[in-house]
C-alpha cells in the first residue's frame, strides 16, 4: 500500500475531464528540493533564495550561490525548477545592507525595486544562476513586479550578463503575480514573461490592504474573497496564449483554493512538498469544468465566507 501511494504521487496529476495539472514544491533549500522531489514533485515551482543571504555578515560570493542552485537543479534530475531572486525588502533586514526604515515596509522598496537601487546585488544572483546547468531547466523568477517594464529591465541585465559569459541559451524568465496592477496588466507582462506564477500570499495583503503578519486579521485575508478571485481570473485571461500561470502562495496547498484555482485555468500549483500527494489527490478527483460552470456565480458573492459555503455546498453534492 505504501508503494501504491508513492506510486500515485510520483504520477502526474489529471483531472477528471482530462486536464493535466502540474504540481510543484515551494522550497527554500536544496536539501528541501531532494525531499520534493521524493514527495513527487512535478517540479520546483518557487524556490526562496532568501535564506541564502539571511542571517550571515556578508553577501555570499557567486560560487556558493551556484552551488546551491546546481544542487537544486541536480535534485530535479531534468523537471523545472523555478528560483526566485532575492526578495528583500525594508521588513526583511541584510546586516550588510542597510536598509532606512520605512513606516510601511510592505509599500516600500522591495523585490525588484531594491535591486533597481542596488543592481551590483541582482547582477552577482544572476550571475551564479547563469553558471547552472543544464540552463533549459532553469527558470528565473523575479518578485513584486508592478509592471512589464520591471521585467524587461531585468531581462536587459540578464541578457548583458549572458553576453559576457558567452552563453547562447537562456533560461525562461518570469514574474511573480503579487501587485494587484500586475494581474490587472498581465496581458502586457505576459507578453515579455516567459512565464507568471501569482503568489497569492502578497496578493491577498495587497488587493484586500489586510497585513499578511496581522493575527487579527487572518482569518479574514483569505484567497477565496470574491475580490481576489477576479484578480486571479484577470491574471489567467490576460495571459491566455501568451505563457502559462501558476500559483506559488499558500492557497495552491488549500485543498478547497486549489480547486478553485485549477477551474480558472491555472497550468501550475506549487505547495509545501508534503502537500503534494493530497492535491494530487484532490485534483484526480475534481471536474474542473463543471466547477468551471459555478464561477460566475462563486465571484458575485459577497465575501470570503460564502464563497467557502458554497464550495463545500457543491463538493458535496458532486461527490
Ligand atoms: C507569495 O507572496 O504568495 C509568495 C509565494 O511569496 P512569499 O510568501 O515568499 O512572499
Ligand atoms: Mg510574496
Amino acid at each position: 500500500r505504501a508503494a501504491e501511494e508513492r506510486e500515485a504521487a510520483q504520477a502526474p496529476a489529471t483531472t477528471v475531464d482530462g486536464r493535466d495539472v502540474e504540481v510543484g514544491a515551494n522550497v527554500g533549500s536544496a536539501a528541501e528540493a531532494r525531499l520534493a522531489a521524493e514527495q513527487g514533485a512535478d517540479g520546483i515551482g518557487l524556490m526562496r533564495s532568501e535564506f541564502l543571504f539571511l542571517e550571515r555578515r556578508s553577501a555570499p560570493d557567486e560560487e556558493d550561490q551556484r552551488c546551491e542552485y546546481q544542487a537544486a537543479v541536480e535534485a530535479l534530475g531534468g523537471k523545472p525548477v523555478i528560483i526566485r531572486t532575492l526578495d528583500i525588502g525594508a521588513d526583511k533586514q541584510l546586516p550588510y545592507l542597510m536598509l532606512p526604515q520605512v513606516p510601511n515596509p510592505a509599500l516600500g522598496v522591495r523585490g525588484v525595486r531594491l535591486w533597481q537601487r542596488h543592481p551590483d546585488l541582482l547582477d552577482s544572483q544572476l550571475r551564479a544562476l547563469l553558471r547552472v546547468e543544464p540552463l533549459e531547466t532553469l527558470r528565473i523568477m523575479v518578485p513584486m513586479v508592478s509592471d512589464a517594464s520591471e521585467l524587461h529591465w531585468v531581462r536587459g541585465r540578464m541578457q548583458s550578463l549572458a553576453k559576457e559569459q558567452g552563453l547562447t541559451i537562456l533560461p525562461r524568465l518570469g514574474a511573480m503575480i503579487e501587485v494587484p496592477s500586475a494581474a490587472l496588466c498581465a496581458a502586457s507582462l505576459a507578453e515579455e514573461a516567459d512565464f507568471l506564477s501569482i503568489g497569492t500570499n502578497d496578493l491577498t495583503q495587497y488587493v484586500l490592504a489586510m497585513d499578511r503578519e496581522d493575527p487579527h486579521l487572518a482569518a479574514r485575508a483569505d484567497v477565496l474573497h470574491p475580490g481576489v478571485l477576479h484578480l486571479i481570473q484577470a491574471t489567467v485571461t490576460g495571459a491566455a496564449g501568451k505563457c502559462p500561470v501558476g500559483v506559488c502562495g499558500a492557497a495552491a496547498g488549500d485543498p478547497l483554493a486549489a480547486l478553485v484555482l485549477v477551474a480558472l485555468g491555472v497550468d501550475e500549483l506549487s505547495v509545501e512538498p508534503a502537500r503534494i500527494p493530497a492535491i494530487k489527490a484532490a485534483i484526480r478527483r475534481l471536474d474542473a469544468r463543471t466547477l468551471a460552470d459555478e464561477l460566475p456565480a462563486l465571484l458575485r458573492l459577497a465575501d470570503a465566507m460564502a464563497v467557502r459555503e458554497h464550495l463545500a455546498a457543491w463538493q458535496q453534492a458532486s461527490q
